[in-house]
């Protein structure tokens, strides 16, 4: 790849990695794990909790799974509390962003001059901070992505002045940012995919609102799952079936593969043998139970 392109700009879609207000402070300087940055974050920095206000916090599934399941809130209670849904310019998909508080500062709602109160369940773009991770700008065409980092250098954030030293690849570590990062990577693929998928082309609003239902609504598509005819249609190893009954970070996984099944008929899921032609047969006797008694083959493919 030529220099040149991997000096393109940072673009809208970095909402979803970068806390903070838009490109603000944003270092150009493209990162990688094996780079080095001086930097220590603890309640006694003169700056405590600064970067908690006015802050554009994107919540992946994952994240919002974690904090709702740790407020005890079903999805639609957590998003109508603390949710704001955002349109992605590129994708037109929407998305979840954190509603900062209405007071001067438009503070996070979960800070305190203490400190932050769901730490251990802390949205992703908080641990990566003051490192943002890119995933979206451009498509490797064999990994289907192409990732990097780079630095947010805020001019209150006193951290930098410490002597701690890390490299990238420890920091997402320490930070458990590693986890979050592959517990969403089938998400960030779907919207990667749309976005190189006929751009600009919006998907038909049942899709976008399948695509929002599916992606954060796990209870929701846990009951599809289970009360629909979805296990007669995909071919789901028992095991995997027992897993994903009680195990969200199973099912969440299971819903990317869903989605990019129906939104880009991609094969990631296997039909069971002989269930789309009987599930044809099904839409065929319904279609002619609307239309008429036509023969077989007269109302057109069915799909
Ligand atoms: S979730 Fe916690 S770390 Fe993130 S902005 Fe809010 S208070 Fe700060
Ligand atoms: S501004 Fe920087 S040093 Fe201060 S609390 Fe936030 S991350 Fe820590």
């Amino acid at each position: 790849m030529s220099k040149k392109k991997d000096e393109k700009e940072f673009d809208e879609t970095d909402i979803l990695v970068n806390k903070g207000k838009k490109n603000d402070k944003v270092i150009p300087v493209k990162l990688t794990g094996n780079s080095r940055f001086k930097f220590r974050c603890h309640p006694k920095v003169r700056c405590f909790t600064a970067c908690c206000s006015n802050v554009n916090i994107a919540l992946p599934p994952y994240d919002l799974l974690r904090l709702r399941t740790r407020l005890g809130l079903a999805a639609d209670e957590f998003i109508k509390q603390y949710g704001e849904i955002q349109i992605l310019d590129k994708t037109l998909f929407p998305v979840v962003t954190l509603k900062m508080r209405n007071d001067e500062k438009k503070s996070c709602p979960f800070v305190t001059p203490q400190g932050c109160t769901v730490y251990e369940d802390r949205p992703n773009i908080c641990r990566y901070y003051p490192v943002g991770m890119a995933t979206l700008r451009k498509v490797d065409a064999e990994t289907g992505r192409d990732e990097f980092y780079f630095m947010t250098k805020e001019d209150h954030c006193k951290g930098f002045e410490e002597d701690k030293e890390w490299t990238i690849a420890e920091w997402r570590v320490d930070q458990g940012a590693d986890f979050y990062d592959e517990m969403n990577r089938g998400w960030m693929e779907i919207l990667i995919k749309k976005k190189s998928h006929g751009q600009g082309k919006p998907f038909p609003e049942i899709k976008n609102e399948m695509f929002f239902k599916m992606s954060f609504d796990t209870d929701y598509f846990r009951a599809f799952v289970f009360n629909s005819t979805f296990l007669e249609i995909y071919d789901i190893p028992a095991e995997r079936i027992e897993k994903v009954r009680t195990d969200d970070t199973e099912l969440l996984r299971l819903s990317y593969e869903w989605l990019r099944a129906v939104l880009f008929a991609e094969e990631t899921l296997t039909f069971k043998e002989g269930a789309i032609e009987k599930r044809k047969d099904q839409v065929d006797k319904t279609m002619r139970k609307v239309y008429g008694q036509k023969e077989k083959g007269s109302i057109g493919e069915l799909d």
